[in-house]
C-alpha cells in the first residue's frame, strides 16, 4: 500500500471551528441530558437525528418528523449561544455550514459532547475520520509499505459487506472516510464504493499511488462518483528516488501527472512525502516543486517503521533531523505563496514547533496536522482540546477484512485490535474499548512525553512507540526530547546487525 494516508489532515479543517463554540454552552448537566436525547438515528427521516435536525434548522432539509423538528429547536438555541460567545455571525454560520463536511462535523462534535463531554483532549462522537484500507492487491512495490501490500488478501471483504460497512459508518457519525489498501483505485468497485459513501453524506478521500490516473478521464469519473480529496504519493525530486523506491519504473512521472490532472478536476489534491534518508536533503526542493505542481497541501509523512517499513528502519531520521524539517517546513508556510499551499505534517512534533515559533503578525493554532490563523483569541485555547495523536479520538482505520485499529501504522497484532466493523457495534467499541480510553489519556504517557509541556498538542506518535519500544504508551523516540530512547534503539539496531538479519533472510521485528 501507499507509505501512508491521508492521516489527520482533513478532520483538521472542522475541529477548530466547533469545538470550542460550543465549550462552554453544553457542557452542562441540562444540555448534555438533552444532547443525550438527540443521539440515535431517525428511521422516518433516514438519518441520525442530531445531523437531521441541524439540517432542518439550517434550512438544508425542508421538513422532518415532529422528534427532530423539536430537536432543531435546541440545536438553534445552542447555536445561537456559540455564535455570540465567538462572535461568529449568521450568516458566516450558515455559510460554512453549507458543506455537508461540517455539518457532520458539528453533529459528531456535540455527539462527543453528549457522550463524553467536553474534555482536554477532545473526544467526538465518532472518529471524524476513518482510514479504510480496502483491499491488499497493489500495482507497486513500495519499500515502505505500512500494509505489505501485494496481492489481494483471502479474506477481504465482499462488494456487499462493503457496502454495509459503508452505512456502519456513516450511520454512526463518522464525518470523512479515506480509501486506501493497497492500492484502493485498482478496486473492481472503488467507484461504486465512493458513490455510495458520497451519497450517505460521507466526505470521501483517496490515498493513491496515482498510476492509475495518467488521463483527465479517469480522474474525472472519481470526481463524478463523489472523490472530494485525493492525496498522491512522491518520494522524491526525481523518477530517481521515487522508482526505486516505488519498485516500478514511470511511478514518478505518472504520480506527477496524476496531481496535475486532479487539480483540473477541482478535488483538493494533496501531495504525500515520508520523509527518510533517502529523501531528506531533497525536502526543500520538493517543496518548491510541489509547490509548483499547484497542491494545495504537501503532507510531510513521519516514517514509521511497520509493515514493510520495518525492514528499512536504518532510514529512519534522527530527532534532530526531523526537528530540522520540521521547522524548515512550518517557516515556509509564511512566504509570500503562504496562501497557495499549506505545508503539513503527520509528526505530532509538528504542533509542538508551530507553537515555539512564533511570527510576530501571525497567530496560529498549534496542531500537526492543520495551522489555521485565529483572529478570536479565544480560539488559541483550543489547541489543548485538539490534542495531537489523533489516535483514539480523530481517527481510526479499518484492514480489508473489516478489522479495526487505531490507527493505520499500528500492526495487525490482538494486542491492538479494537474489534471488527462487520462484528462488532461500531459505537460501543469508539465509547468502550479499553486501549481506546487510555490512547484518550494524556496523563498515562511515560518519560518525557508524560510530562512534556506540548503533550496536550503533540503527545508524541503512539504507533511509533508502539513499533519501536512495543508499548503504545512509551516515548516517542521521534522526538528530541527523548533521545536517550532514540540513542537506545539506534545502537541496538546497528547498521551491521541489520544487514545481518536481512542477509538471513529475516524481516526486522524491532520489538523482539
Ligand atoms: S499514531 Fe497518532 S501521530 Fe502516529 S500516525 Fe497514527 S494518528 Fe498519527
Ligand atoms: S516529549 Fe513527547 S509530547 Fe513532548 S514534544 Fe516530544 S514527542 Fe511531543
Amino acid at each position: 500500500m501507499e507509505e501512508g494516508k491521508s492521516a489527520e489532515n482533513i478532520m483538521g479543517k472542522n475541529i477548530i471551528g466547533v469545538i470550542g463554540n460550543f465549550k462552554r454552552i453544553v457542557d452542562n448537566p441540562v444540555s448534555k441530558f438533552l444532547l443525550h436525547k438527540t443521539l440515535g438515528y431517525c428511521e422516518e427521516d433516514g438519518a441520525s437525528r442530531l445531523e437531521t435536525a441541524l439540517n432542518f434548522y439550517l434550512g438544508k432539509k425542508e421538513d422532518c418528523c415532529r422528534k427532530c423538528k423539536v430537536t432543531s429547536k435546541f440545536i438553534a438555541y445552542i447555536v445561537s449561544k456559540g455564535k455570540k460567545s465567538f462572535g461568529v455571525s449568521e450568516e458566516e454560520f450558515k455559510e460554512q455550514m453549507e458543506d455537508q463536511y461540517w455539518v457532520r462535523g458539528l453533529a459528531s462534535v456535540l455527539k462527543g459532547i453528549a457522550t463524553f463531554g467536553v474534555k482536554k483532549p477532545f473526544v467526538p462522537g465518532a472518529p471524524f475520520q476513518v482510514v479504510w484500507n480496502i483491499t491488499r492487491a497493489c500495482n507497486m512495490r513500495c519499500v515502505h509499505c505500512y500494509e505489505n501490500a501485494g496481492s489481494k488478501g483471502e479474506e477481504e471483504l465482499s462488494q456487499g459487506e462493503i457496502l454495509k460497512g459503508l452505512d456502519i459508518l456513516a450511520n454512526c457519525g463518522v464525518t470523512s472516510l479515506a480509501f486506501s489498501g493497497g492500492e484502493p483505485s485498482i478496486h473492481p468497485q472503488i467507484l461504486k464504493f465512493i458513490q455510495h459513501a458520497s451519497n450517505k453524506g460521507l466526505h470521501v478521500a483517496l490515498a493513491t499511488n496515482g498510476y492509475k490516473f495518467l488521463d483527465l478521464g479517469e480522474c474525472m469519473k472519481f470526481a463524478k462518483a463523489g472523490l472530494q480529496f485525493v492525496q498522491i504519493s512522491i518520494d522524491g525530486i526525481d523518477p530517481e528516488t521515487h522508482d526505486s523506491f516505488r519498485g516500478v519504473s514511470g511511478a514518478w512521472d505518472r504520480a506527477v501527472d496524476a496531481v496535475e490532472n486532479f487539480e483540473r478536476t477541482g478535488i483538493f489534491v494533496e501531495v504525500a512525502t515520508t520523509v527518510t534518508e533517502y529523501n531528506f536533503e531533497e525536502i526543500p526542493e520538493m517543496i518548491k516543486f510541489v509547490r509548483r505542481l499547484g497542491a494545495h497541501w504537501f503532507m510531510l509523512y513521519n516514517f514509521i517503521p511497520t509493515g514493510k517499513g520495518a525492514e528499512i528502519v536504518e532510514m529512519d531520521i534522527s530527532p534532530k533531523k526531523r526537528l530540522k524539517i520540521l521547522r524548515k517546513a512550518y517557516r515556509e508556510n509564511f512566504t509570500d505563496e503562504m496562501q497557495e499551499m499549506q505545508i503539513l505534517s503527520t509528526a505530532p512534533q509538528y504542533a509542538h514547533v508551530a507553537h515555539n515559533m512564533s511570527f510576530e503578525d501571525v497567530k496560529i493554532i498549534p496542531t500537526h496536522f492543520y495551522n489555521p490563523e485565529y483572529t478570536n483569541p479565544m480560539l488559541i485555547k483550543l489547541a489543548d482540546f485538539v490534542g495531537g495523536c489523533g489516535a483514539g479520538r480523530f481517527y481510526m482505520s479499518i484492514e480489508p477484512n473489516g478489522d479495526m485499529y487505531p490507527c493505520v501504522f499500528f500492526p495487525h497484532e490482538d494486542e491492538v485490535k479494537l474489534g471488527n466493523l462487520l462484528k462488532d457495534d461500531f459505537d460501543i467499541v469508539w465509547q468502550n474499548n479499553r486501549l481506546l480510553i487510555n490512547l484518550r489519556n494524556k496523563n498515562i504517557l511515560k518519560g518525557n512525553c508524560g510530562v512534556c509541556e506540548s503533550r496536550n498538542i503533540c503527545g508524541g506518535c503512539r504507533a511509533r512507540a508502539y513499533n519501536y519500544l512495543n508499548d503504545v504508551f512509551a516515548p516517542d523516540p521521534g522526538c528530541t526530547k527523548n533521545e536517550n530512547e532514540w540513542n537506545m534503539i539506534k545502537n541496538y539496531l546497528s547498521h551491521e546487525n541489520f544487514q545481518k538479519m536481512h542477509q538471513n533472510g529475516l524481516t526486522m521485528n524491532l520489538r523482539n
